[in-house]
């Protein structure tokens, strides 16, 4: 339920956004639709009155020549409503995919520009201090025998990896280690499927299609590859009024992503930095809408706290519209250091949604009567059919895992070619402390 009339209304405001988002949204196409859906409706419905007022008109005792100007009248109103509401389904599909790519509404203290104007909101630790030349992950993980970038190209082509040896111990520990952390804080621990309905994909404000589309289809079904547990966790709720009481619902799911990288040409594609399969662990909240500023500080906090514990350097960033992406109404990333890129890079991101996601998934509750009571509603009769409202949805990544096998390797690389793990992993991986070089 995309609100178009609140599109209408507020266009000058949409039209900023759009512009300030770096979006290709088109609302002027928009409006243009939803003007001819808003005609057409009318059409349609007084069609569907004449109809029945023929109808009705047919009921009682006539001459059979009036009849039969009726049953005339009739077929021929019945013929044009059934042009007609095709037409109106048509223009209802153009107009929801045109509105689709609307990106959400901006927080206010979001700064406006492209990557370059996102603000640093905390910083934590420092880069480490090695006397010795630095070696990125590829070097060390092919000294340590932990990748198979080769294999993989030859059975699955480029920015495929296999992990081996201490590689997939790393990956369960990882996983494991932040489901167990973020489990504890009470979110509910989720196994997602993996394959969704590409309609779900299109609800969450992702493009399931088209020439820049991140997402695997799988052929000659209407179905994708996720891309993120963000997408199958999103549509658990779908189509439901959730119990006041219920919220806030918050998941931490483990899947696999999958993901094209199209127009990913040129950016940082060594090693396992950038690839098309990964596991991530993701956390998710649905709220009342008056509560998700609060947790999207919450989820960021989170983020804050596992990487901290692992002894990483890191800043985390208020990032400026140009880098929100459509669904997202703030959204904060965390750049990790990586000596041996020699740079910092994401690793995770926490987005506020608000209803953007909600509305699409039609995912709402109903306020409680004590809590309406409290707000002043009036008692009495009718107050228990108080109207729903849409929850807010927010999601953040608690375990990238490829890009903190990166972070890990780099970072505590030893000069003897070893590396160290860190002590909260450790009891994920039988107690190992550190990788060394096979003799
Ligand atoms: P996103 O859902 O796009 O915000 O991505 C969440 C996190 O997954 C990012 O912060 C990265 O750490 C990681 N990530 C995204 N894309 C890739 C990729 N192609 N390969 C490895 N890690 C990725």
């Amino acid at each position: 339920a995309i609100d178009f009339k609140w599109i209408r209304d507020n266009k000058d405001v949409v039209a900023a956004n759009i512009k300030s988002r770096n979006s290709t949204a088109d609302l002027e196409l928009v409006l243009e639709l939803y003007e001819k859906y808003c005609g057409l409706q009318k059409e349609v419905e007084r069609l569907r009155a004449e109809r029945n007022a023929v109808a009705n008109k047919m009921k009682g005792k006539m001459e059979a020549s009036v009849r039969q100007t009726l049953v005339e009248e009739g077929k021929n109103l019945k013929e044009g409503l059934l042009a007609l509401e095709e037409v109106l389904v048509q223009i209802t599909d153009k107009l929801q995919l045109e509105a689709q790519c609307i990106p959400n509404i901006t927080h206010p203290a979001v700064p406006i520009g492209g990557e370059e104007s996102s603000l640093v909101r905390k910083l934590v630790g420092s880069p480490g201090e090695f006397s010795f030349p630095v070696k990125d992950h590829v070097q060390i993980g092919k000294e340590l025998d932990l990748f198979d970038f080769d294999a993989a190209a030859e059975v699955s082509g480029s920015k495929f990896y296999y992990l081996k040896n201490e590689a997939v111990l790393l990956e369960m520990a990882l996983v494991n280690w932040a489901l167990s952390e973020v489990s504890k804080k009470g979110f509910t621990p989720l196994i997602t499927p993996e394959i969704v309905r590409s309609s779900v994909v299109e609800k969450c404000g992702f493009q399931p299609r088209g020439q820049n589309t991140q997402v695997y289809s799988v052929e000659g079904s209407d179905q994708c590859l996720i891309g993120t547990a963000e997408i199958p966790v999103g549509g658990i709720h779908m189509d439901s009024i959730l119990p006041d009481s219920s919220l806030p619902l918050k998941y931490v799911a483990h899947s696999h992503c999958f993901r094209t990288e199209a127009g990913a040409a040129g950016t940082a594609t060594r090693g396992l930095y950038r690839v098309h399969q990964f596991s991530k662990v993701e956390m998710f909240i649905f709220c009342r809408p008056e509560d998700s500023n609060f947790y999207h500080e919450e989820l960021i906090g989170i983020e804050e706290e596992l990487f901290a514990s692992l002894g990483l350097h890191f800043k985390t960033l208020d990032m400026a519209t140009g880098d929100l992406g459509a669904p997202a109404y703030r959204k904060f990333d965390v750049e990790a250091w990586m000596p041996g890129l020699g740079r910092y890079g994401e690793i995770s991101s926490a987005s506020n949604c608000t209803d953007y996601q909600s509305r699409r998934l039609n995912i709402r509750y109903r306020r409680s009567l004590a809590d309406r009571e409290a707000a002043g509603s009036k008692k009495g009769k009718g107050s228990n059919a108080a109207p729903t409202q849409f929850v807010h949805t927010l999601n953040a990544t608690a375990c990238a895992v490829p890009r903190l096998i990166v972070c890990l390797l780099e970072n505590f690389q030893q000069e003897d070619g070893s590396v160290v793990i860190p002590d909260p992993l450790r009891r994920f991986m039988g107690g190992l402390e550190v990788i060394s070089p096979k003799i």
